[in-house]
């Protein structure tokens, strides 16, 4: 038997497989570009490096090759929200999955690690510091993984602007128990440096390397410099129709502007920032996702693990502090493929006071070991204990202690996330965190307890069950999407439940979201080891950073492929549509080109391919004269070109 040709055989069969997986469990018709090339490879056991754009469809890389696959998949995520939300999207898909991080007691991890050991699930999700703990050491030989996907793999390099070191001892932790493995890294920043790195780093052999384009056809870039704000912002929302979100930098701003927009537009507009409680964030954003409020004005809080595919619009109302967040940011417009809006208002003097608030906010020494020692307090850690689990930082609390400003005091928290002393996230969505105050006989017993309406025992034990024996002893956190899923209440339903419970002792709550997660990744020590050349570096990387989102504002290039070059790719072509695109034909004389009409002909080309100028004709609807005055601009500005057939010239994107 011919060994290549079983394997091509093999490939194609558990293509298929996946293909029907993709439509069984999501319901999509085929595979996105890029996603094909690399189902296939893992199906060839080769090792695979996934760099998509944020929205380019990066998790169904991994998640449909789990599901055909026999063992499991794990997956290694540094963020717990968005390991949680991924893990409830797939088990409201019914797909087999769970997480292990620091949110969890070692008790629930060594349950979950039984299970996933005993075939229940097809996907664990891991955090990469979870990877060096006895317990997962103890358990990783017996798990039958067949694919370890690196999400987020950036985070490997120090170039990357997550860097996180325990992503770097990844291939270590876990290369001696899954020699057959195959291996996938996937992230969203394609710079040279970081994927050399990443390649290095997880000891890829030969990999695959899968990049799809960075560029956002569908996203017109503008940046507004001089104009007046509140004038220009109002003629935008003229113009646009459909849902959108503004960011602006404080909580005053936001409320402020939610206020005058909604005055201008008459639309519903709500306002989304750390200073609302937790239920009033979960309502707003359930109303921007199901359209009940179409224009939501936030700070950058709002948005991570949020999925709203027909955002027709980001407006951005200052600069954030890096093109990285800006294009993940903005990038939550147009999900959908269909046209959108994004649109910077800059000001350099306000480029200028950040980069003063960094200078002036940046923790000393003295600092460092006044926050590290607030830290231990406010979690009431002896010198010489641990953490066994994340908890909720009272930023409030942590001002009284150190007696430092929040900004200095968030700087500090970022440093030591960075250095590892700490885990540190901000819970997308809202946690609740349950205990109760019954006893477990009561609780045992509730069954026949016929003093309670049916509809309030199975709450009560729905909730039991999600929260587990555990929340007997202690306040146990779980996602409030899940608790809404498997109770089968909205949210909303689901809090106002609980504080009925609440009011009649039956259990204690607490809400929580955008306070920050936090546990000591080791335990206290008398003074905290600081080094300060890192401490000094990245303090650096913050200035370098903000300088590049300086050059995106004042850029003369085309908006779409500076940001391309920024990410790494070095052949990206002008996107036709951006401000200086357009400003660009404009000043060419002779070509009045027209956004509206390049883009009909950017997506025509896009859809069908290589077209005859009749062909091109028929599917735009423009007039020949019009067609090849765009035409000859898109050749000029190198977006298209065009190639000679023997029936004619066609016309194809470069
Ligand atoms: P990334 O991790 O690359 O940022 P996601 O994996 O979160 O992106 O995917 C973004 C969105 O695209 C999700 O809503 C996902 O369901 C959708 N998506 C991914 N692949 C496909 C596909 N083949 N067909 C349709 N939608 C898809
Ligand atoms: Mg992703």
């Amino acid at each position: 038997m011919n060994p290549t040709s079983v394997t091509q055989e093999h490939v194609t069969k558990t293509y298929r497989e996946a293909e029907h997986a993709l439509q069984r469990y999501w319901g999509y018709d085929r595979f996105r570009d890029g996603q094909d090339q690399v189902i296939k490879a893992v199906f060839s056991k080769k090792p695979v490096v996934v760099l998509f754009p944020t929205g380019g469809g990066k998790s169904l890389c991994y998640q449909i090759p789990a599901l055909v696959l026999e063992g499991l998949t794990l997956v290694i995520s540094p963020l717990v929200a968005l390991m949680e939300d991924q893990v409830d999207q797939l088990q409201s898909r019914g797909i087999r999955s769970t997480f292990i991080n620091s949110t969890l007691s070692s008790r629930e991890v060594e349950q979950r690690l039984v299970n996933a050991r005993n075939g229940m699930y097809k996907l664990l999700y891991c955090a990469p510091e979870r990877l060096k703990t006895t317990l997962f050491q103890n358990e990783a030989g017996r798990l039958n993984i067949s694919l370890i996907a690196v999400d987020e793999a950036h985070c490997i390099s120090e170039w990357g602007h997550d860097f996180r070191p325990s992503y770097r001892t990844i291939y270590e932790d876990i290369s001696p128990y899954v020699p057959h493995a195959t291996w996938m890294a996937l992230t969203a920043t394609a710079t040279p440096e970081v994927r050399d790195d990443i390649i290095a780093v997880l000891k890829l052999r030969d990999p695959e390397i899968v990049s799809k384009g960075f560029a956002r056809p569908n996203l017109k870039w503008w940046v507004y410099t001089k104009e007046n704000r509140s004038v220009a912002l109002q003629r935008m929302l003229k113009q646009e129709s459909g849902s959108g979100l503004i960011y602006a930098g404080t909580r005053k701003a936001c409320n402020e502007l939610a206020d005058t927009i909604h005055n201008l537009t008459g639309k519903k507009t709500a306002s989304y920032h750390a200073g609302l409680d937790a239920a009033a964030r979960s309502r707003v954003q359930e109303a921007w996702i199901s359209g009940d409020i179409p224009i939501v004005v936030a700070t950058n809080a709002f948005g991570m693990g949020i999925d709203k595919s027909d955002c027709r619009f980001v407006i951005h109302y200052d600069a954030p502090s890096s093109l990285e967040a800006y294009y993940q940011e903005a990038g939550r417009a147009g999900r959908d493929g269909k046209p959108a809006s994004v649109l910077l208002f800059f000001r350099p003097q306000f480029m200028e006071l950040m980069e003063r608030q960094i200078s002036d906010n940046y923790p000393g020494h003295q600092d460092l070991i006044r926050i590290y020692n607030g830290l231990c307090d406010c979690f009431q850690l002896a010198v010489g204990s641990e953490m066994d689990k994340e908890e909720p930082l009272s930023l409030e609390s942590m001002q009284s202690r150190t007696g430092l400003s929040p900004q200095v005091i968030r700087a500090g928290l970022q440093i030591f996330k960075r250095q590892e002393v700490i885990e540190m996230t901000y819970a997308s969505h809202h946690e609740l965190g349950v205990r109760f105050l019954t006893g477990v006989d009561l609780l045992r017993n509730l069954d026949r307890d016929r003093s309670l309406s049916e509809r309030k025992r199975s709450f009560i034990l729905s909730l039991f069950r999600i929260f587990g024996p555990e929340s007997l002893d202690e306040r146990v956190y779980v996602s409030g999407r899940f608790v809404a899923e498997r109770t089968g209440f909205k949210l909303n339903r689901v809090i106002s439940g609980l504080e009925i419970l609440r009011s009649e002792q039956w259990l204690n709550f607490h809400m929580q979201g955008g306070e920050p997660m936090v546990r000591l990744t080791s335990s206290r020590e008398t003074k905290p080891v600081i080094d300060s050349v890192s401490v000094d570096a990245y303090r650096r990387l913050l200035i370098k950073k903000l300088g590049y989102m300086k050059q995106y504002a004042e850029t003369h290039d085309c908006r779409s492929r500076f940001l391309s070059n920024y990410f790494g790719e070095t052949d990206a072509t002008a996107c036709g549509i951006c401000d200086n695109c357009r400003k660009a034909h404009k000043t060419s004389p002779g070509a009045a080109v027209d956004s509206g009409k390049t883009r009909k002909i950017l997506f025509s080309l896009k859809k069908q391919g290589a077209q005859h100028i009749h062909q091109l004709n028929a599917q735009t609807g423009l007039p020949t004269n019009e067609l090849l005055a765009q035409l000859k601009w898109m050749m000029r500005e190198g977006i298209i070109k065009q190639v000679k057939k023997a029936d004619g010239a066609y016309y194809e994107l470069k």
